[in-house]
């Protein structure tokens, strides 16, 4: 069975007391609103990682995660941050590829695949992003375009390893727009990666892979997004700075 995931990617947004307020109104709403078997994965800016960890102790449901590491385990690469680091504080997951990370900073699918080595070594759940621009979608050639990133990135893996991570499928003209992909557009593409994880590493392991869906899910689109049968959650920016979209997405499994 595979695991049902709520991400929330808050990117570079939140003081620390408002990180800490977002989380434990999060905190207090799932008590009684999420099913025990949704997981959900806050992914706040690094600085806010250790005093999170704090608040969240004992809630076993909330797991944290970083949007992003260095491919390096230590060294002079001022203004990283580690995997090593991260599992040292005990966070669980590490957002990589974000097309943000893609676009803005230059990240490369051989880099990708180096930054997944070193999380899946210091045992993080890496939620590896892929999807294709607008351009791509407009020639629809999505479906050669993901299966180029994931074939680059995550093929080198052995299956233990593959079966060790996340996938999120966010369409870049998707994120940030209020554009959601229709539920056809996301179960084509996640049934497409599906299949293709079936082709290279067998149907077992691809059926217990989790992949989730991004790009401007809200309250009101999530219950059909995550109603198709590929789609195993979401990967949610914007809706995830606020506590009570955040938790209503949560709650449409
Ligand atoms: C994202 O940044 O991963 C994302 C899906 O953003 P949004 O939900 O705001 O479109």
């Amino acid at each position: 069975m595979r695991r049902k995931i709520a991400a929330g990617n808050w990117k570079m947004n939140k003081t620390l007391e408002e990180g800490k307020a977002l989380t434990s109104e999060v905190m207090n709403m799932i008590e009684d609103e999420i099913r025990d078997d949704v997981k959900i994965v806050l992914c706040p800016p690094f600085i806010h990682l250790t005093t999170l960890q704090g608040l969240l102790k004992g809630k076993n449901q909330i797991s944290l995660g970083a949007q992003n590491c260095s491919e390096h385990a230590s060294g002079a690469y001022t203004g990283e941050i580690s995997a090593p680091m991260l599992q040292s504080i005990g966070v669980e997951y590490v957002i990589l590829g974000h097309s943000e990370r893609r676009e803005y900073y230059g990240e490369s699918n051989e880099l990708l695949a180096k930054k997944l080595n070193i999380a899946l070594e210091n045992n993080l759940t890496p939620i590896f992003c892929c999807g294709e621009p607008l351009q791509i979608r407009e020639k629809d050639m999505q479906t050669e375009y993901v299966r180029k990133q994931i074939q680059a990135s995550l093929f080198h893996l052995s299956q233990n390893d593959v079966a060790r991570i996340v996938i999120a499928y966010e369409p870049i003209w998707a994120i940030g727009t209020g554009k959601t992909a229709t539920t056809d557009q996301a179960q084509e593409m996640h049934a497409t990666i599906r299949k293709q994880i079936t082709e290279k590493y067998g149907q077992e392991t691809a059926n217990n892979i989790s992949i989730l869906y991004g790009g401007s899910v809200k309250p009101d689109n999530a219950k059909e997004l995550f109603a198709c049968m590929d789609v195993d959650g979401g990967l949610i920016g914007g809706a995830s700075l606020k506590s009570r979209d955040f938790v209503d997405i949560a709650k449409s499994f």
